[in-house]
Protein backbone atom coordinates (compact mmCIF):
# COMPACT_ATOMS: atom_id res chain seq x y z
CA UNK A 1 0.00 0.00 0.00
CA UNK A 2 1.14 3.52 -0.38
CA UNK A 3 0.91 5.79 1.82
CA UNK A 4 2.23 9.05 3.12
CA UNK A 5 4.24 9.53 6.06
CA UNK A 6 4.64 12.96 7.54
CA UNK A 7 7.35 13.66 9.59
CA UNK A 8 9.65 16.78 11.49
CA UNK A 9 12.43 18.28 10.04
CA UNK A 10 15.09 19.05 11.98
CA UNK A 11 16.77 20.81 9.29
CA UNK A 12 18.22 24.24 9.91
CA UNK A 13 15.36 27.29 8.89
CA UNK A 14 18.17 29.13 6.69
CA UNK A 15 18.92 25.25 4.73
CA UNK A 16 15.05 24.59 4.22
CA UNK A 17 14.42 28.03 2.78
CA UNK A 18 17.36 27.29 0.44
CA UNK A 19 16.05 24.39 -1.09
CA UNK A 20 12.41 25.45 -1.15
CA UNK A 21 13.97 28.85 -2.54
CA UNK A 22 15.87 27.12 -5.45
CA UNK A 23 12.75 25.18 -6.48
CA UNK A 24 11.01 28.16 -6.83
CA UNK A 25 13.52 29.90 -8.34
CA UNK A 26 13.44 26.99 -11.28
CA UNK A 27 9.50 26.99 -11.38
CA UNK A 28 9.57 30.40 -12.12
CA UNK A 29 12.16 30.38 -14.29
CA UNK A 30 10.10 27.36 -16.61
CA UNK A 31 6.93 29.80 -16.41
CA UNK A 32 8.63 32.45 -17.61
CA UNK A 33 10.54 30.58 -20.21
CA UNK A 34 7.05 28.60 -21.40
CA UNK A 35 5.01 31.98 -21.49
CA UNK A 36 7.78 33.44 -23.96
CA UNK A 37 8.64 30.48 -26.46
CA UNK A 38 4.81 30.43 -26.43
CA UNK A 39 4.91 33.84 -27.49
CA UNK A 40 7.65 33.39 -29.90
CA UNK A 41 6.02 30.55 -31.74
CA UNK A 42 2.78 32.49 -32.76
CA UNK A 43 0.68 31.35 -29.34
CA UNK A 44 1.39 27.46 -29.87
CA UNK A 45 1.50 25.67 -26.92
CA UNK A 46 4.60 23.74 -27.21
CA UNK A 47 4.79 20.21 -25.73
CA UNK A 48 7.38 20.19 -22.28
CA UNK A 49 9.02 17.35 -24.49
CA UNK A 50 9.90 20.18 -27.20
CA UNK A 51 11.61 22.65 -25.31
CA UNK A 52 13.06 20.44 -22.29
CA UNK A 53 16.55 21.50 -23.85
CA UNK A 54 15.43 24.86 -24.13
CA UNK A 55 14.09 25.00 -20.45
CA UNK A 56 17.46 23.29 -18.88
CA UNK A 57 19.52 26.33 -20.03
CA UNK A 58 17.17 28.91 -19.20
CA UNK A 59 16.75 27.78 -15.39
CA UNK A 60 20.58 27.40 -15.16
CA UNK A 61 22.97 25.36 -12.77
CA UNK A 62 21.33 23.89 -9.74
CA UNK A 63 22.67 22.81 -6.63
CA UNK A 64 19.04 20.46 -6.39
CA UNK A 65 19.30 16.89 -7.29
CA UNK A 66 19.10 16.62 -11.25
CA UNK A 67 15.16 14.68 -10.45
CA UNK A 68 14.57 17.78 -7.79
CA UNK A 69 15.53 19.91 -10.71
CA UNK A 70 13.16 17.90 -13.10
CA UNK A 71 10.56 17.49 -10.21
CA UNK A 72 10.07 21.47 -10.32
CA UNK A 73 10.02 21.94 -14.19
CA UNK A 74 7.15 19.28 -13.89
CA UNK A 75 5.31 20.58 -11.43
CA UNK A 76 4.51 23.72 -13.49
CA UNK A 77 3.31 21.30 -16.21
CA UNK A 78 1.20 19.60 -13.92
CA UNK A 79 -0.63 22.91 -12.85
CA UNK A 80 -1.29 23.68 -16.67
CA UNK A 81 -3.05 20.32 -17.29
CA UNK A 82 -5.30 20.45 -13.86
CA UNK A 83 -5.99 24.51 -15.07
CA UNK A 84 -7.28 22.66 -18.54
CA UNK A 85 -9.21 20.09 -16.90
CA UNK A 86 -11.59 22.32 -14.93
CA UNK A 87 -11.17 25.05 -17.70
CA UNK A 88 -14.68 23.37 -19.19
CA UNK A 89 -16.52 23.30 -15.84
CA UNK A 90 -14.91 26.23 -13.71
CA UNK A 91 -14.58 29.62 -15.61
CA UNK A 92 -12.43 31.17 -12.86
CA UNK A 93 -9.81 28.78 -13.78
CA UNK A 94 -7.10 29.67 -15.38
CA UNK A 95 -3.57 28.60 -16.44
CA UNK A 96 -0.67 29.56 -13.83
CA UNK A 97 0.87 32.63 -13.92
CA UNK A 98 2.46 33.29 -11.19
CA UNK A 99 6.61 33.72 -10.31
CA UNK A 100 6.84 31.67 -6.95
CA UNK A 101 9.10 32.93 -4.22
CA UNK A 102 9.41 29.07 -2.56
CA UNK A 103 8.48 26.04 -3.66
CA UNK A 104 8.02 22.67 -2.28
CA UNK A 105 11.39 20.55 -3.52
CA UNK A 106 10.53 16.92 -4.41
CA UNK A 107 13.12 14.14 -4.32
CA UNK A 108 12.16 11.11 -6.36
CA UNK A 109 13.36 7.48 -5.70
CA UNK A 110 16.71 7.91 -7.73
CA UNK A 111 17.44 10.94 -5.68
CA UNK A 112 16.93 9.28 -2.17
CA UNK A 113 19.13 6.02 -0.27
CA UNK A 114 18.79 4.57 2.95
CA UNK A 115 21.69 3.90 5.08
CA UNK A 116 21.48 2.50 9.02
CA UNK A 117 18.39 3.68 9.79
CA UNK A 118 19.20 7.29 8.03
CA UNK A 119 17.79 9.22 4.95
CA UNK A 120 20.42 10.18 2.42
CA UNK A 121 18.59 12.61 0.63
CA UNK A 122 20.91 13.72 -2.68
CA UNK A 123 21.98 17.00 -4.09
CA UNK A 124 23.81 17.79 -7.29
CA UNK A 125 27.25 16.64 -7.75
CA UNK A 126 29.77 18.50 -5.32
CA UNK A 127 26.94 19.31 -2.84
CA UNK A 128 27.18 17.15 0.46
CA UNK A 129 23.91 15.70 0.72
CA UNK A 130 21.07 16.16 3.43
CA UNK A 131 20.80 13.33 6.00
CA UNK A 132 17.44 12.50 7.80
CA UNK A 133 17.46 10.35 10.73
CA UNK A 134 14.23 8.39 10.32
CA UNK A 135 11.82 7.40 12.94
CA UNK A 136 11.75 3.69 14.82
CA UNK A 137 8.68 2.21 12.19
CA UNK A 138 10.48 3.76 9.54
CA UNK A 139 14.04 2.95 9.60
CA UNK A 140 13.36 -0.74 9.41
CA UNK A 141 11.51 -0.81 5.74
CA UNK A 142 13.85 -1.63 2.76
CA UNK A 143 15.74 1.61 0.73
CA UNK A 144 13.32 0.94 -2.13
CA UNK A 145 9.99 1.41 0.05
CA UNK A 146 10.52 4.77 -0.43
CA UNK A 147 9.21 6.21 -3.22
CA UNK A 148 8.93 10.07 -3.32
CA UNK A 149 10.21 13.12 -0.31
CA UNK A 150 8.85 16.52 -0.01
CA UNK A 151 10.47 19.31 2.10
CA UNK A 152 7.20 21.13 3.13
CA UNK A 153 6.59 24.18 4.82
CA UNK A 154 3.49 24.63 6.69
CA UNK A 155 1.63 27.89 7.66
CA UNK A 156 0.16 26.46 10.63
CA UNK A 157 3.52 26.00 12.84
CA UNK A 158 5.76 27.95 10.74
CA UNK A 159 7.92 24.95 10.10
CA UNK A 160 8.54 22.45 7.71
CA UNK A 161 8.23 18.48 7.41
CA UNK A 162 9.33 15.75 5.63
CA UNK A 163 6.01 14.13 3.47
CA UNK A 164 7.33 10.56 2.60
CA UNK A 165 5.70 8.87 -0.03
CA UNK A 166 6.17 4.64 1.36
CA UNK A 167 5.30 1.58 -0.65
CA UNK A 168 5.36 -0.79 2.02
CA UNK A 169 4.76 -3.47 0.11
CA UNK A 170 2.14 -5.05 2.15
CA UNK A 171 -0.98 -6.01 0.40
CA UNK A 172 -3.97 -5.95 2.65
CA UNK A 173 -5.43 -9.46 2.87
CA UNK A 174 -9.15 -9.00 2.61
CA UNK A 175 -10.59 -9.94 6.15
CA UNK A 176 -11.96 -13.43 6.69
CA UNK A 177 -15.39 -11.52 8.60
CA UNK A 178 -18.34 -10.91 6.64
CA UNK A 179 -20.55 -9.07 9.03
CA UNK A 180 -21.69 -5.90 7.95
CA UNK A 181 -21.13 -2.54 10.29
CA UNK A 182 -23.81 0.49 8.97
CA UNK A 183 -22.48 3.99 9.80
CA UNK A 184 -24.31 7.15 10.18
CA UNK A 185 -22.22 10.31 9.61
CA UNK A 186 -23.69 13.12 11.50
CA UNK A 187 -23.24 16.39 11.75
CA UNK A 188 -22.74 16.37 15.66
CA UNK A 189 -21.64 13.10 16.69
CA UNK A 190 -19.46 12.57 13.75
CA UNK A 191 -20.44 8.87 13.52
CA UNK A 192 -22.84 5.80 14.53
CA UNK A 193 -22.03 2.64 14.03
CA UNK A 194 -24.24 -0.30 14.49
CA UNK A 195 -24.31 -4.17 13.85
CA UNK A 196 -27.69 -5.37 14.88
CA UNK A 197 -26.21 -6.60 17.92
CA UNK A 198 -23.80 -4.02 19.24
CA UNK A 199 -24.20 0.28 19.28
CA UNK A 200 -21.32 2.88 19.17
CA UNK A 201 -21.64 6.48 19.48
CA UNK A 202 -18.51 8.13 17.98
CA UNK A 203 -18.32 12.00 20.10
CA UNK A 204 -16.44 14.53 19.20
CA UNK A 205 -17.98 18.06 19.78
CA UNK A 206 -14.51 19.48 19.05
CA UNK A 207 -14.82 18.65 15.50
CA UNK A 208 -17.84 21.61 14.93
CA UNK A 209 -16.34 23.82 17.81
CA UNK A 210 -13.07 23.80 15.85
CA UNK A 211 -15.07 24.70 12.85
CA UNK A 212 -17.03 27.28 14.93
CA UNK A 213 -14.01 29.05 16.37
CA UNK A 214 -12.47 29.06 12.74
CA UNK A 215 -15.62 31.09 10.99
CA UNK A 216 -15.90 33.64 14.53
CA UNK A 217 -12.28 34.48 14.40
CA UNK A 218 -12.27 35.13 10.60
CA UNK A 219 -15.23 37.18 10.60
CA UNK A 220 -13.42 39.31 13.02
CA UNK A 221 -10.51 39.53 11.52
CA UNK A 222 -12.42 39.92 8.19
CA UNK A 223 -13.91 43.28 9.75
CA UNK A 224 -10.70 44.79 10.97
CA UNK A 225 -8.97 43.99 7.18
CA UNK A 226 -12.02 45.77 6.19
CA UNK A 227 -11.18 48.96 7.84
CA UNK A 228 -7.46 49.10 6.62
CA UNK A 229 -6.14 50.47 3.42
CA UNK A 230 -5.14 47.62 1.15
CA UNK A 231 -1.54 47.20 1.33
CA UNK A 232 -0.57 48.46 4.44
CA UNK A 233 1.20 47.05 7.39
CA UNK A 234 -1.50 45.94 9.62
CA UNK A 235 -3.48 44.75 6.67
CA UNK A 236 -0.52 42.77 5.52
CA UNK A 237 -0.30 41.78 9.32
CA UNK A 238 -4.18 40.84 9.69
CA UNK A 239 -4.11 38.95 6.36
CA UNK A 240 -1.62 36.77 7.91
CA UNK A 241 -3.07 36.29 10.78
CA UNK A 242 -5.85 35.03 9.23
CA UNK A 243 -4.20 32.62 6.76
CA UNK A 244 -2.28 31.16 10.28
CA UNK A 245 -6.11 30.93 11.78
CA UNK A 246 -6.97 28.64 8.98
CA UNK A 247 -4.17 26.67 8.88
CA UNK A 248 -4.32 25.83 12.44
CA UNK A 249 -7.89 25.16 12.62
CA UNK A 250 -7.33 22.75 9.49
CA UNK A 251 -4.32 21.21 10.92
CA UNK A 252 -6.57 20.42 14.03
CA UNK A 253 -9.46 19.10 12.15
CA UNK A 254 -7.53 16.50 10.02
CA UNK A 255 -5.85 15.74 13.45
CA UNK A 256 -9.97 14.81 14.66
CA UNK A 257 -10.94 13.28 11.16
CA UNK A 258 -7.88 10.67 11.46
CA UNK A 259 -8.51 9.76 15.15
CA UNK A 260 -12.90 9.13 14.82
CA UNK A 261 -11.80 7.11 11.27
CA UNK A 262 -9.64 4.80 13.18
CA UNK A 263 -11.85 4.71 15.58
CA UNK A 264 -14.82 3.65 13.20
CA UNK A 265 -12.62 0.73 11.78
CA UNK A 266 -11.30 -0.27 15.11
CA UNK A 267 -15.11 -0.81 15.52
CA UNK A 268 -15.17 -2.47 12.77
CA UNK A 269 -12.70 -4.71 13.84
CA UNK A 270 -14.35 -5.44 17.30
CA UNK A 271 -17.96 -5.93 15.72
CA UNK A 272 -16.28 -8.29 13.47
CA UNK A 273 -17.43 -6.30 9.66
CA UNK A 274 -16.24 -7.47 6.26
CA UNK A 275 -18.22 -4.29 4.88
CA UNK A 276 -18.54 -1.13 5.84
CA UNK A 277 -21.57 0.85 4.67
CA UNK A 278 -22.07 4.44 5.39
CA UNK A 279 -25.11 6.74 4.19
CA UNK A 280 -24.64 9.12 1.37
CA UNK A 281 -24.80 12.69 2.87
CA UNK A 282 -23.79 14.14 -0.16
CA UNK A 283 -27.19 15.24 -1.50
CA UNK A 284 -27.92 17.00 1.98
CA UNK A 285 -24.81 18.32 2.95
CA UNK A 286 -23.46 19.93 -0.28
CA UNK A 287 -25.02 23.00 -2.13
CA UNK A 288 -26.09 24.61 0.65
CA UNK A 289 -26.64 27.74 -0.87
CA UNK A 290 -28.25 26.70 -3.61
CA UNK A 291 -30.46 24.29 -2.13
CA UNK A 292 -32.02 26.42 0.46
CA UNK A 293 -33.83 24.21 3.03
CA UNK A 294 -32.22 25.25 6.45
CA UNK A 295 -31.78 28.56 8.02
CA UNK A 296 -28.72 30.20 7.76
CA UNK A 297 -27.30 29.37 10.97
CA UNK A 298 -27.80 25.68 10.26
CA UNK A 299 -26.39 25.87 6.87
CA UNK A 300 -23.10 27.41 7.99
CA UNK A 301 -22.95 23.62 10.26
CA UNK A 302 -23.68 21.74 7.48
CA UNK A 303 -21.29 23.52 5.28
CA UNK A 304 -18.77 23.40 7.27
CA UNK A 305 -19.11 19.69 8.40
CA UNK A 306 -16.32 17.74 6.97
CA UNK A 307 -18.29 14.27 6.08
CA UNK A 308 -16.73 14.00 2.69
CA UNK A 309 -13.08 13.90 4.23
CA UNK A 310 -14.12 11.64 6.91
CA UNK A 311 -15.65 9.30 4.35
CA UNK A 312 -12.13 9.19 2.40
CA UNK A 313 -10.40 8.34 5.62
CA UNK A 314 -12.81 5.89 6.72
CA UNK A 315 -12.31 4.21 3.34
CA UNK A 316 -8.40 3.88 3.33
CA UNK A 317 -7.99 2.89 6.93
CA UNK A 318 -10.84 0.18 6.23
CA UNK A 319 -9.07 -1.23 3.07
CA UNK A 320 -5.15 -1.14 5.30
CA UNK A 321 -7.64 -3.96 7.33
CA UNK A 322 -9.24 -6.01 4.56
CA UNK A 323 -12.56 -4.24 4.89
CA UNK A 324 -14.63 -3.21 1.80
CA UNK A 325 -16.49 0.09 2.22
CA UNK A 326 -19.89 1.32 0.52
CA UNK A 327 -22.22 4.05 0.30
CA UNK A 328 -25.93 3.15 0.54
CA UNK A 329 -28.80 6.71 0.12
CA UNK A 330 -29.16 7.58 3.34
CA UNK A 331 -32.68 9.42 2.58
CA UNK A 332 -35.31 8.70 5.55
CA UNK A 333 -33.33 6.98 7.55
CA UNK A 334 -32.96 9.17 10.59
CA UNK A 335 -36.55 9.63 10.18
CA UNK A 336 -38.49 6.54 9.69
CA UNK A 337 -39.16 4.71 13.16
CA UNK A 338 -37.49 1.76 13.41
CA UNK A 339 -40.29 -0.19 14.89
CA UNK A 340 -43.41 0.92 12.81
CA UNK A 341 -42.21 2.70 9.66
CA UNK A 342 -43.66 5.91 11.00
CA UNK A 343 -41.74 9.22 9.57
CA UNK A 344 -40.96 11.71 12.44
CA UNK A 345 -39.30 14.62 12.60
CA UNK A 346 -36.65 13.91 15.34
CA UNK A 347 -36.05 17.14 17.45
CA UNK A 348 -32.42 17.11 19.38
CA UNK A 349 -30.57 13.99 19.82
CA UNK A 350 -33.70 11.90 20.80
CA UNK A 351 -36.02 10.20 18.23
CA UNK A 352 -39.56 9.18 19.60
CA UNK A 353 -42.55 8.27 17.71
CA UNK A 354 -45.46 9.82 17.54
CA UNK A 355 -47.31 6.63 16.56
CA UNK A 356 -45.83 4.08 18.42
CA UNK A 357 -44.36 5.61 20.97
CA UNK A 358 -40.70 4.58 20.29
CA UNK A 359 -38.19 6.62 21.79
CA UNK A 360 -34.73 6.16 21.29
CA UNK A 361 -30.98 7.88 20.38
CA UNK A 362 -31.73 9.36 16.83
CA UNK A 363 -28.25 8.96 15.67
CA UNK A 364 -28.68 4.88 16.55
CA UNK A 365 -31.63 5.28 14.74
CA UNK A 366 -30.05 6.27 11.92
CA UNK A 367 -27.30 3.78 11.40
CA UNK A 368 -29.71 0.77 12.50
CA UNK A 369 -32.06 1.92 9.73
CA UNK A 370 -28.75 1.81 7.17
CA UNK A 371 -28.23 -1.22 8.03
CA UNK A 372 -31.44 -2.84 7.48
CA UNK A 373 -31.78 -1.05 4.05
CA UNK A 374 -28.71 -2.54 3.11
CA UNK A 375 -29.52 -6.21 4.70
CA UNK A 376 -33.17 -6.17 3.84
CA UNK A 377 -33.74 -3.58 1.30
CA UNK A 378 -36.36 -1.71 3.49
CA UNK A 379 -36.18 0.72 6.04
CA UNK A 380 -37.52 -0.35 9.69
CA UNK A 381 -36.92 -4.08 9.69
CA UNK A 382 -34.39 -4.20 12.64
CA UNK A 383 -34.74 -2.91 16.20
CA UNK A 384 -32.10 -0.43 17.20
CA UNK A 385 -29.71 -1.95 20.16
CA UNK A 386 -30.68 -0.73 23.27
CA UNK A 387 -27.33 -0.40 25.02
CA UNK A 388 -25.11 2.14 23.46
CA UNK A 389 -21.56 2.40 24.24
CA UNK A 390 -19.94 6.26 23.87
CA UNK A 391 -16.08 6.49 22.50
CA UNK A 392 -14.64 9.66 22.37
CA UNK A 393 -11.27 9.35 20.27
CA UNK A 394 -10.57 12.81 20.95
CA UNK A 395 -10.08 14.13 24.73
CA UNK A 396 -10.27 17.52 25.59
CA UNK A 397 -9.10 18.45 28.77
CA UNK A 398 -12.15 21.35 29.08
CA UNK A 399 -14.40 17.89 28.52
CA UNK A 400 -12.56 16.06 31.69
CA UNK A 401 -13.07 19.07 33.98
CA UNK A 402 -16.33 19.37 33.26
CA UNK A 403 -17.40 16.11 33.87
CA UNK A 404 -15.56 16.01 37.28
CA UNK A 405 -17.24 18.95 38.42
CA UNK A 406 -20.87 17.11 36.87
CA UNK A 407 -19.69 13.83 39.19
CA UNK A 408 -18.78 15.36 42.03
CA UNK A 409 -21.20 14.93 44.43
CA UNK A 410 -22.39 11.82 43.38
CA UNK A 411 -18.83 10.65 44.27
CA UNK A 412 -18.22 8.67 41.25
CA UNK A 413 -15.17 8.27 38.91
CA UNK A 414 -14.79 11.04 36.20
CA UNK A 415 -14.54 8.51 33.36
CA UNK A 416 -17.05 6.53 34.13
CA UNK A 417 -19.45 9.25 32.78
CA UNK A 418 -17.00 9.63 29.85
CA UNK A 419 -17.04 6.09 29.13
CA UNK A 420 -20.88 5.62 30.44
CA UNK A 421 -23.69 3.72 28.03
CA UNK A 422 -25.34 7.02 28.16
CA UNK A 423 -23.88 10.50 29.28
CA UNK A 424 -27.34 11.79 29.82
CA UNK A 425 -27.02 14.23 27.92
CA UNK A 426 -28.88 13.25 25.13
CA UNK A 427 -32.04 16.22 23.88
CA UNK A 428 -30.50 19.04 25.87
CA UNK A 429 -29.22 20.51 22.39
CA UNK A 430 -31.29 21.89 19.35
CA UNK A 431 -29.28 21.12 15.81
CA UNK A 432 -30.20 21.00 12.46
CA UNK A 433 -31.98 17.71 11.16
CA UNK A 434 -29.94 15.31 10.00
ZN1 LIG B 1 -43.09 4.12 15.64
Amino acid sequence: MIRVQIIACTLAAAQTRALNRESGRIYSATLVQHYRLFRQAGHVWLSPMKHDRVLKACCGPSFLHAHSYQAAQQDFYEACKTAKALKPTNPLARYPYKRKYYHTTTWKNTGITVVDGRMRLALARGHEPIWVTLPEHLATLPGTAFRQVQLVYSHATKRSCWHITIEDGIVPQPTPHTGIMAVDLGEIHPAACTNGAQATIISCRALRANAQHRNKKTADLQELIARCKPGSRRWKKLVASRKRLQAQTETKQRDMLHKISHAVVQEAQDMQAGTIVMGDVRDVADNTKTNKRLNRENRQKISNWPHGQLRQYVTYKAAAVGIRTALINEAYTSKTCPICGQRNKPKGRNYSCSACGYVGHRDNVGSTNILSKRTTGKLAQLVPCEAIKYRHPVRRASVVRSDKRHVAGASQNPHLVLLSVNDGRAGLEESPRL
